[in-house]
Formats: C-alpha cells, sequence, structure tokens
C-alpha cells in the first residue's frame, strides 16, 4: 500500500512531501490510519543526524495515534475502527529475557523502532508516524482509553511513557520529593505524572517566564537553575530527577540538591557528559546518576490507562504537517506549549 509522508532526504534538507510503500498485511498485523502524530526532540535529532546513525530518507513520528482500518486474521485484541496508540517500537523477539521481562526497548536482538531502524521479518526499512498509515505487529499496538482526547494523547505514546518509567522505576508516590530539569514535552509530561503519583514535585528550568505553566501543570516549586542561590537554596531535597535536557550539559549544580540516596535519571541526553562528574557528590550522599530508555510495551499501556483514569493528556499545539519545519525551528528555541501534533489530515492538503 502506498501512503503519502514528510521525509528528510538529508540532515540539512527540511522534511519535505514523500510517498512510501507500507508492507503486505501479515497474519498479525494491524493496519491504522493516522490520525495525529506527535512531534518528539528525538524526531528532530534524528532528522538531522545528530546520532550519526540515520539512514536517509527519514520519515519521523512515534507518538502515533489512529483508527484501525484492517486486521490480519490473527489478530485477537483490535478491531477495524478502533481508537489505537503507537509508540517507539514495533517490534522485538519476543524471546529473549529483557523481552519477557516486559522490557521490549531493550530486546538483545535489538528492538525495531517504529522509523530510522529495519523490520527483521523483511528486511525493510521502517517509516514513522507523519504519515497517512502504518502498519504495525499486534503485540505493539496500544489501545487508546475512551476518556482521553486523540490529539492530546498522542504524546503520551513517547513524551508519557518516557517520564512514567523512572518515575515507576524510583517507586515514586505520595510524599515521594521529585525534579523535572527542563519544561518541554518530556518535562511537562513528568510534572503531570509525578503530580499524580502523590509526589511534590519541584521545577528546574532555565526559562524566566515558565512559572505559571510550570505551577499549572502540577509543580509546586519553580527553581532557576541560573540562579545560585536558588539551587543552594534547594540542597538535599530530591529523591528523584528526571532529567530531560536535549542536549550536553553540566550534571554537577543538580547533584547537590538530591537527598541521601537519591537519583539523578537522564532520559534527555545520550551522549558524551562534557564536563567531569564530581564523584564526591555521589559518593558522599550515596547517590546515583542512572538512566531511562522509553518503556515496555505492558508499561506503556498501563500508563495510558493511568492516564485515563486520572484525565491525564498532553498540552498541545495542533499543527498542519506543512509547518513541520517551523515547528522544528521553534521547539530548538524551546518555544513549545508542550508539545507539538501533526493533525494528519493535512497530509492532504
Ligand atoms: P523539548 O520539548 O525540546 O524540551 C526540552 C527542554 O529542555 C526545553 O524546553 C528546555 O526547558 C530544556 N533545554 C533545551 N535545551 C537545553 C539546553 N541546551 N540546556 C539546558 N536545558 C535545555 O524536548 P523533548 O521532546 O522533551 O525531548 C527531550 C530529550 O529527550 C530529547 O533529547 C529527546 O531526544 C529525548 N528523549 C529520550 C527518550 C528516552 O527514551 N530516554 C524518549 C524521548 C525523548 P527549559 O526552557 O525549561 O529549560
Ligand atoms: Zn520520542
Ligand atoms: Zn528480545
Amino acid at each position: 500500500m502506498m501512503v503519502r509522508a514528510f521525509a528528510a532526504t538529508s540532515p540539512d534538507a527540511p522534511l519535505a512531501p514523500f510517498e512510501l510503500e507500507r508492507r503486505e498485511t501479515r497474519d498479525d498485523d494491524v493496519v491504522i490510519d493516522i490520525l495525529y502524530c506527535g512531534v518528539c526532540h528525538t524526531d528532530l535529532h534524528l532528522a538531522r543526524n545528530h546520532g550519526g546513525f540515520t539512514t536517509y530518507p527519514i520519515v519521523p513520528g512515534h507518538e502515533i495515534i489512529g483508527r484501525v482500518r484492517e486486521v490480519g486474521p490473527q489478530v485477537t485484541r483490535f478491531g477495524v475502527g478502533d481508537l489505537v496508540g503507537v509508540g517507539c517500537m514495533v517490534d522485538s523477539c519476543q524471546q529473549c529475557a529483557p523481552c519477557r521481562h516486559g522490557w521490549e526497548q531493550n530486546c538483545s536482538a535489538g528492538a525495531t523502532f517504529t522509523y530510522n531502524s529495519v523490520d527483521k521479518r523483511d528486511g525493510m526499512q521502517t517509516y514513522g508516524g507523519y504519515s497517512d498509515a502504518i502498519t504495525v505487529t499486534e503485540n505493539f499496538v496500544l489501545s487508546l482509553p475512551a476518556e482521553l482526547d486523540p490529539a492530546g494523547a498522542a504524546p503520551l505514546l513517547c513524551a508519557g511513557i518516557t517520564t512514567w518509567a523512572p518515575l515507576h522505576r524510583w517507586n515514586v508516590r505520595e510524599g515521594s520529593r521529585v525534579a523535572v530539569i527542563g519544561l518541554g514535552g518530556l518535562g511537562h509530561m513528568a510534572l503531570k505524572l509525578a503530580k499524580a503519583l502523590g509526589a511534590e514535585v519541584s521545577l528546574f528550568t532555565r526559562s524566566a517566564g515558565k512559572e505559571a505553566d510550570a505551577f499549572r501543570l502540577g509543580a509546586d516549586e519553580v527553581i532557576l537553575s541560573g540562579a545560585p542561590e536558588q539551587m543552594a537554596a534547594a540542597a538535599g531535597r530530591f529523591d528523584v530527577i528526571i532529567d530531560t535536557v536535549p542536549y550536553d550539559h553540566d550534571v554537577n549544580p543538580y547533584l547537590p540538591t538530591l537527598a541521601l540516596e537519591g537519583v539523578l535519571v537522564l532520559v534527555g541526553y545520550m551522549g558524551p557528559l562534557g564536563t567531569p562528574v564530581n564523584a564526591g557528590a555521589i559518593v558522599g550522599g550515596r547517590r546515583a546518576i542512572t538512566g531511562s530508555f522509553i518503556g515496555g510495551v505492558s508499561e506503556t499501556q498501563q500508563m495510558l490507562d493511568f492516564c485515563g483514569a486520572n484525565g491525564i493528556v498532553s498540552d498541545v499545539e495542533i499543527l498542519p504537517i506543512q509547518d513541520i519545519n517551523q515547528a522544528y525551528e521553534r521547539m530548538l528555541k524551546s518555544d513549545v506549549k508542550y508539545r507539538f501534533v501533526i493533525d494528519m489530515a493535512s497530509l492532504a492538503e
């Protein structure tokens, strides 16, 4: 099946209209007409080859909400017309220890990602959600709780699960003290989810002017990371810090704000940290720096169900696909409130 899409053909080419072939429907496939697709900072990193491993052309998009158009004969959990979601992965081996544990994102054979990946069954390049339709193995399709607005729910498929997983892993609950670094797509979901889990929530931001939004989104406190006296006043406070900053940055100023045995969880940046980490702040306080990568399929469904039960969606600005390149520029200026979501009906224009 041929579908319309938007693709980048090189690191400095703007995204532009593109046609691609979706595979023949397999027995365990769900074919989804895409209604909305969120715009993640990872889309920009990959479109511009920040990690050095992009295969062009690339069709980004892994925060997908759509309606089931067709199902293969072995599909049991979905039917035509269902509203469903697809996140960052579309397949994994299902046999290895991480897969059996529910950590498909850490599959020993390598998960098949929604875009910029190769499908292990047919060797075809995967293309993401900036397109009319996508074909996905049933096991990687999520049910959208009926309570949730489809456009607002799209970002839950990446920004939601990526912040939910570490909150869950480090047992955030009533009375936990959580801080979030960076108020963007991931950061605003981290505020909402941590608050709904009962935590006391603080935001570290470089941007004066985001305070009112932060409080509305669930923060109890806003700390300007550029203000030394505010940083000093936060010493020894946090059980968990979720660090969503997308580029290299100095983590040292945040470490003293962790409580004894507190953890700083990197989720935003995946390259070498340019500023050496002061081991004293870790050793002396029994603290840890750790990381977290998206989340497993059943954990993602759990997060969606939690959001359904608690009325949580992303704060979105809906745009036509033709505005995607300006959206990337605005994302680079941290000018997003707080997730762009593409209305895929615009592809027909
Ligand atoms: P985003 O919407 O652009 O938000 C990032 C926020 O970080 C900005 O709003 C800004 O907040 C702060 N920031 C930006 N540049 C900064 C810099 N140079 N130094 C300090 N702070 C900076 O991005 P996102 O979509 O949330 O994604 C964040 C990162 O997570 C990206 O790198 C993305 O690739 C990554 N990611 C990782 C996973 C995973 O599985 N681990 C999953 C999804 C995304 P303030 O203005 O408030 O400071
Ligand atoms: Zn993402
Ligand atoms: Zn596996």
